[in-house]
C-alpha cells in the first residue's frame, strides 16, 4: 500500500444521509490505509452532522463547510439534505446542489495554494457530474463514487440514459447493459422514472449528471468483488471507465459475527438499544423478523393495517420500526388508530412483537443471533448490513434503486422473496402471513434462501477483513490498493 501524508484527497458526497455515511466510511478507510490527508466538503449542517458522528472516534478526516443557502433556490430555510423534504421538492433541491460548483472549485484552489500542488484526486458523488470539469480546472481528476451496489447502479444509470422506457403494449422491457434474461418491469421503477421522457425536471437533472460522471477518471462502487462479480462485469462494460469495488462499507462490528460487543448506531430516540437487545435475548435463534423501511420511507395507512394483521396472524416474533403513514407528519407522534384496535397491547402481552417508533438500532438488531429475516425496503446499506449477517430478506422496495436491488436479491442471489412494491399496492394480511411463513420456514424455500444468505455473509466478512495495520488479504483491501496505486 502507498503510504504518505503528503497527498490530499478531497471528497464531496451528495447532500443526503444515505450518501454521507458511506462517504465517511470510505474516507476513513483511505486515510487509515494510505496515510493521505482526506477532506470531506459539504454544506454546514451536513458537516455538523459528520462532526457529531465522528466526535468520539479517532477519525482524522478533515471536514470543510461549503456555503449553501437553500432559500436562494426557493427551498425551505436550512434545507441541506433530503430528510424531511417532500418527494416533489427533492428534484429542486438536487438541482440547487449544482450551486456548490464555485465554492468547491475555490476549496480546491485554496488547497493547491497551501500545499503547493493540487489534490491527488477528488472523489465525488455520481450525482455530481459537474465535478468532472471542476476537478479538471483545478488541475486534478474526478473519481465518481456510487454509494449503491453494481447491479442497482447499472440499472439506475442505464434507465436514465436510455429514456423513455414506457412501451404502451408491454410493461416489461430489456435494459441496455443487462443480458436479455434480465427483463425489467415498469412497476420496478420509481414513479419519476416511470414518467420520465427526457424533458421533465428529473431527467434534466439526472441525465447530464450521470453522463458527465462517466467522463471521470474512474468509478468506485460500494460493493464486493465476489458478491457482485457478474453485475460488476456488466457495469464495467457499460461505463467504459475503470471500476474499483471498495465495499461494502460496513462498520467493523458487523464484520465479525462472533463479536458480542454491539455497534451502537447512535440515533435512537425512543426505545433504547438495550431494550431491543433484551427483548431479542429472550427469543430463540433465527426466529425474529425485523421490519424497517430505511431512514426516509414510510408506507400507506392501508398497507400498515395489512402488514399489522399479517404479522400478528403469522405468530412470528417481530421488531417493527413504525412511522406515521404517508400523508402524516413523519416527525409527529404515532397514533394507535393506524394499527388494528388494541394491537400494541395484544402483541406485547403475547410477547410476540416490539414496535419501535421511528428509529431502531438496526445494526444491533441485524447482528443479534435471534434475528432470522428482514422485511426491508432494500436500500443498499440495509441490504449489505443484512447479508453481512447472513439474514435473508423480504423485499418491499419503495424508491431510488431499491426495485433493482430487490430484483437482484431474488433473481441473481436467491436470498430474498419480494412481498410487494411501492406505496400504491394493496397489502392483504393473508399475503403478508404467507410470505413470512415461507421465509421463516426452516425447510424448502426458506432454508434455501437462508443458506444462500449465509454464504454471502461469509464472503462479505472474509473480503472485508482488514487487520489492524491496514494489512489483510481481503479483496476489499486489494481493490482499494489498486485504486490508490493507479492515481
Ligand atoms: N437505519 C437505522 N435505523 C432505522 C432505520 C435505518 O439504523 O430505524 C440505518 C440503517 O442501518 C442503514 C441506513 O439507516 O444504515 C439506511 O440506509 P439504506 O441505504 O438502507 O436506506 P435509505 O435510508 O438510504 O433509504
Amino acid at each position: 500500500m502507498v503510504c504518505s501524508d503528503d497527498e490530499h484527497i478531497v471528497m464531496l458526497p451528495m447532500l443526503a444521509h444515505g450518501h454521507l455515511i458511506p462517504f465517511l466510511a470510505l474516507a476513513n478507510h483511505i486515510q487509515q490505509t494510505t496515510g493521505f490527508t482526506v477532506t470531506i466538503a459539504n454544506t454546514p449542517l451536513n458537516i455538523n452532522y459528520l462532526r457529531s458522528t465522528t466526535a468520539n472516534s479517532e477519525s482524522k478526516i478533515g471536514l470543510v463547510e461549503l456555503p449553501f443557502c437553500s432559500t436562494d433556490h426557493g427551498l425551505p430555510p436550512n434545507t441541506e439534505n433530503t430528510e424531511n423534504l417532500s418527494l416533489d421538492r427533492i428534484i429542486d433541491f438536487f438541482d440547487a446542489t449544482k450551486s456548490l460548483k464555485a465554492p468547491f472549485y475555490n476549496l480546491l484552489v485554496d488547497i493547491t495554494q497551501k500545499q503547493g500542488k493540487p489534490p491527488l484526486c477528488v472523489i465525488t458523488d455520481i450525482f455530481c457530474g459537474w465535478a468532472v470539469d471542476v476537478a479538471k480546472s483545478a488541475g486534478t481528476v474526478n473519481v465518481t463514487f456510487t454509494t449503491g451496489g453494481a447491479y442497482g447502479t447499472l440499472a439506475y444509470m442505464s434507465l436514465w440514459l436510455n429514456l423513455p422506457h414506457r412501451n404502451p403494449d408491454c410493461d416489461e422491457f430489456n435494459l441496455p447493459g443487462f443480458p436479455d434474461r434480465c427483463r425489467f418491469h415498469i412497476t420496478q421503477l420509481h414513479r419519476f422514472l416511470r414518467m420520465a421522457d427526457g424533458t421533465d425536471s428529473w431527467s434534466r437533472f439526472f441525465q447530464p449528471q450521470i453522463s458527465e460522471s462517466l467522463q471521470s477518471y474512474g468509478m468506485l462502487c460500494n460493493t464486493d468483488e465476489q458478491v457482485e462479480a457478474q453485475a460488476l462485469e456488466w457495469l464495467r462494460k457499460f461505463v467504459k471507465i475503470p471500476v474499483w469495488s471498495v465495499g461494502p462499507l460496513l462498520p467493523p462490528s458487523m464484520l465479525n459475527k462472533s463479536n458480542t460487543s454491539k455497534q451502537h448506531s447512535g440515533k435512537v430516540p425512543g426505545l433504547s438499544t438495550e431494550k431491543c437487545l433484551e427483548w431479542l435475548d429472550l427469543q430463540e435463534p433465527d426466529t425474529v423478523l425485523y421490519i424497517s423501511f430505511g431512514s426516509q420511507n414510510t408506507i400507506s395507512a392501508s398497507q400498515m393495517m395489512g402488514l399489522a394483521v399479517g404479522l400478528e396472524e403469522s405468530k412470528i416474533p417481530f421488531i417493527w420500526v413504525t412511522r406515521p403513514p404517508i400523508g402524516f407528519d413523519l416527525k409527529g407522534g404515532f397514533r394507535s388508530e393506524w394499527l388494528p384496535e388494541g394491537y400494541e397491547e395484544r402483541i406485547a402481552t403475547a410477547k410476540q412483537g416490539l414496535l419501535v417508533k421511528n428509529w431502531a438500532p438496526q445494526l444491533d438488531i441485524l447482528s443479534h443471533k435471534s434475528t432470522g429475516a428482514f422485511l426491508s425496503h432494500c436500500g443498499w446499506n440495509s441490504v449489505m448490513e443484512s447479508l453481512s449477517q447472513g439474514v435473508p430478506i423480504i423485499g418491499w422496495p419503495m424508491a431510488a434503486e431499491q426495485g433493482y436491488n430487490s430484483k437482484m436479491l431474488v433473481e441473481e442471489m436467491g436470498v430474498a422473496v419480494e412481498l410487494t412494491r411501492g406505496v400504491q399496492t394493496s397489502v392483504e394480511g393473508k399475503d403478508v402471513k404467507k410470505v413470512i411463513e415461507l421465509v421463516m420456514d426452516k425447510r424448502g424455500k426458506g432454508r434455501e434462501i437462508k443458506e444462500n444468505a449465509a454464504k454471502i455473509g461469509q464472503q462479505i466478512r472474509a473480503s472485508a477483513m482488514v487487520e489492524e495495520q491496514g494489512q489483510g488479504s481481503g479483496s476489499f483491501l486489494k481493490s482499494l490498493n489498486d485504486f490508490v496505486t493507479s492515481l
